[in-house]
C-alpha cells in the first residue's frame, strides 16, 4: 500500500462499512485481498479497501434476487417517481460526485463537473420517463380467431460489468435502463475506480429505491467478475470494457445461456473532405482527440485528411495541441489531467516510441517530468495504414492523421479496422457526408461534430465493437424479453385446425 491521502476523499466517511454495496448496506469484502484506488495525478493513495471474493458475489445476487419480484411488480409510474427522486439526488450531491470522479480517475474537474455528473443527471431523468413509455407491438386479431398481444418483461437479476474511463456514467448506463424495465442489478465497477459506483448506489437507497435493487461488488475481473457472469442466477450480462476481456465474458456467459449485451472498444476515424471548414475540423479533431486524455471509447483516433487540406490540417492541429493546459486536475483552468495509471502511461507512451521508427511525430510524444502519470497531446503523421498506431486502441491522447486523395479512398480507410464504435464525417456537402454516414459501418456516426452523446439517442457498436445499446429507448430491449399472448376468442372446443391432428372429423 502507498501513502494514503484520505483527507482529499471527503466521501469516504459514506463507506465506513467497506466498498461492497450489498442490499442497501456498505459491507466490506471478503476476499482477503486488499485494492489501493490512487490519484492518478499524485500517485497517492486515497482509499484502500477489500475487494470482493466469490462469497461477495453470491451475497449481492442473493440480495438482487430477493428485490427482484416486488420491483419487476411494482406499476411503471412507481418505478418512474422513484428514478425521478433518484435523479434530484444526484443533483444536489453534484459536487461530491464531481470531485470524487476527478480523484479516481484524474479526469479535469471541468470536464466532471459539465459532462460527467450533468450527463449522469439527466440519463437518470430520461428513464424516469422512459419507465413509462414501454414500447410494444399493437394488439391485435392476427390470427383471425384470437387476440395477440406483446408484453415487455423484465427479465431477473443483471450482472454488469464497467470500465474505468467514466466509471459514473458507465454505472449509470448499466444500472438506469435496468432498473426503469423492472429488473434488479450487481454491477461490478473497475476495480481501480470504485467510488462513484458506490456513491450512485448509495443514492439510489436515499432516493427510495428499495434494498437489493442496486447493488455493487468491487472486486477484480477475474474472481469477482468472472463469478457474477457465470452466475446461474444472473439472467443477463452487460458489459462495457476491451474486446479483448468482452470476448471472455462472452466465452462464460454462452456456457450458461446468458444474454449478453457487449460495449467493446473503438478506434474512431475523423474523416476531412477537401470543402470542410477546416477550422472547425481542427477544433473538433483536438477536442475529441484529447477528451478524457483519449481514454473515451468514441475518441477521434484516426484523422483522414484530403490531401488539399492535409498540411493546413497538420499544422493547426498541432498548433493547437500546443495550447492544451495538461496539469492538475482540481484547477479548473485544467483542460487535461493524466492518464488513469502509470502502468497505462507507459503502455501509450510505448505505442508512441514505436510509431518514431514509422512515422512522423509532429507534437507531444513525452511525459511531463513530475509524479503523476501525464502524457501530452500528441500527434502522429503519416503511419502506414496498417500500422499499429492506427489499426489499435491506444486509449491515450494520440492522434494519428493520414492523407486520402478520392472519396472511394476515404471511407475505405475509415472502415479499415476490426472497430466499429463510432466516426466523424466533415463536409460542407450534405451528399457527400451522407455518403459517409451511410457507409462508415460505425453505430454513431457524426457530421461536422464529434463526440457528443444525448440520453435519447442509442449508443453502442459495430464489428469488434460489440452489441446492443446503452442509453436510449433502444436499451429496453435489451433489458427486456418479449413475450406474446395468445387469446381464443371462439369458445369452441373442436377448433379448425385441429383438423390437422385429428384428420376432418
Ligand atoms: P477492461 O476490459 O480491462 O476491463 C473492463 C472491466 O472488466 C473491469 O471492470 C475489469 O475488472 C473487468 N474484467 C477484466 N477481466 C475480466 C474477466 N476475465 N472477466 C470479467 N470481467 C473482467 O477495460 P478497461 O481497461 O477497464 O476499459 C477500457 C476499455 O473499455 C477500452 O477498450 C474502451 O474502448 C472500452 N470502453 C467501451 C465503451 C463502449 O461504450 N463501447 C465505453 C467505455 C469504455
Amino acid at each position: 500500500m502507498g501513502n494514503s491521502n484520505s483527507s482529499r476523499f471527503p466521501a469516504q466517511d459514506r463507506f465506513e462499512g467497506g466498498a461492497q454495496y450489498i442490499g442497501g448496506r456498505f459491507v466490506p469484502g471478503t476476499s482477503g485481498r486488499k485494492q489501493d484506488v490512487v490519484d492518478p495525478a499524485t500517485g497517492d493513495v486515497v482509499y484502500a479497501y477489500e475487494l470482493a471474493g466469490a462469497p461477495d458475489v453470491d451475497a449481492a445476487v442473493a440480495a438482487a434476487k430477493d428485490a427482484f419480484p416486488a420491483w419487476a411488480a411494482a406499476t411503471p409510474a412507481e418505478r418512474s417517481d422513484a428514478l425521478h427522486r433518484f435523479a434530484a439526488v444526484l443533483a444536489d450531491r453534484a459536487e461530491e460526485f464531481a470531485q470524487a470522479e476527478s480523484l479516481q480517475c484524474g479526469k479535469p474537474i471541468k470536464l466532471s463537473r459539465e459532462f460527467d455528473v450533468p450527463g449522469t443527471v439527466d440519463n437518470t431523468a430520461f428513464f424516469a420517463g422512459a419507465a413509462r413509455h414501454l414500447q410494444g407491438q399493437s394488439a391485435g386479431e392476427y390470427s383471425g380467431d384470437h387476440t395477440s398481444y406483446v408484453r415487455r418483461e423484465a427479465i431477473g437479476v443483471v450482472g454488469s460489468i464497467a470500465p474505468w474511463n467514466y466509471p459514473l456514467q458507465m454505472a449509470a448506463w448499466k444500472v438506469l435502463p435496468a432498473i426503469a424495465a423492472g429488473n434488479t442489478i450487481v454491477l461490478k465497477p473497475a476495480e481501480i475506480t470504485p467510488l462513484t459506483s458506490l456513491l450512485f448506489a448509495e443514492a439510489a437507497t436515499a432516493a427510495g429505491i428499495p434494498d437489493g435493487v442496486v447493488n455493487i461488488v468491487s472486486g477484480a475481473g477475474r474472481d469477482a467478475g468472472e463469478h457474477l457472469v457465470g452466475h446461474p442466477d444472473v439472467v443477463m450480462t452487460s458489459f462495457t470494457g476491451s474486446t479483448a476481456v468482452g470476448k471472455r465474458v462472452a466465452e462464460i456467459a454462452t456456457a450458461t445461456v446468458k444474454r449478453t449485451h457487449l460495449e467493446l472498444g473503438g478506434k474512431a476515424p475523423f474523416v476531412v473532405f477537401d470543402d470542410a471548414d477546416l477550422e472547425a475540423a481542427v477544433h473538433g479533431a483536438v477536442a475529441a482527440s484529447l477528451i478524457n486524455s483519449g481514454q473515451d471509447c468514441t475518441a477521434a483516433t484516426r484523422a483522414y485528411v484530403q490531401r488539399p487540406l492535409y498540411d493546413a490540417f497538420v499544422a493547426g492541429v498541432a498548433d493547437l495541441m500546443a495550447t492544451v493546459r495538461v496539469g492538475d486536475p482540481f484547477d479548473p483552468a485544467t483542460d487535461m489531467g493524466p492518464l488513469i495509471s502509470h502502468v497505462h502511461r507507459d503502455r501509450v507512451a510505448g505505442f508512441v516510441e514505436r510509431a518514431r521508427s514509422y512515422a512522423r511525430i509532429v507534437t507531444g510524444g513525452e511525459a511531463p517530468k513530475n509524479q503523476g502519470a501525464f502524457y501530452l497531446p500528441t500527434l502522429v503523421a503519416d503511419a502506414p495504414q496498417h500500422s499499429e498506431v492506427v489499426q489499435s486502441e491506444i486509449f491515450g491522447p494520440v492522434l494519428a492523421v493520414l492523407p486520402f486523395d478520392s472519396d472511394d479512398e476515404g471511407i475505405r480507410l475509415a472502415n479499415d479496422t476490426p472497430y466499429g464504435l463510432a466516426a466523424s464525417a466533415w463536409s460542407r456537402d450534405v451528399y457527400r457526408a451522407g455518403r459517409a454516414t451511410r457507409e462508415i459501418k460505425a453505430g454513431c456516426v457524426w457530421v461536422n461534430d464529434h463526440i457528443p452523446i444525448i440520453s435519447e439517442m442509442p449508443h453502442g457498436g459495430y464489428k469488434a465493437s460489440g452489441y446492443g445499446k446503452d442509453m436510449s429507448a433502444y436499451s429496453f430491449e435489451e433489458y427486456t424479453q418479449v413475450k406474446h399472448v395468445m387469446y381464443d376468442n371462439t369458445a369452441v372446443a373442436a377448433k379448425d385446425w385441429h383438423r390437422t391432428i385429428f384428420g376432418d372429423r
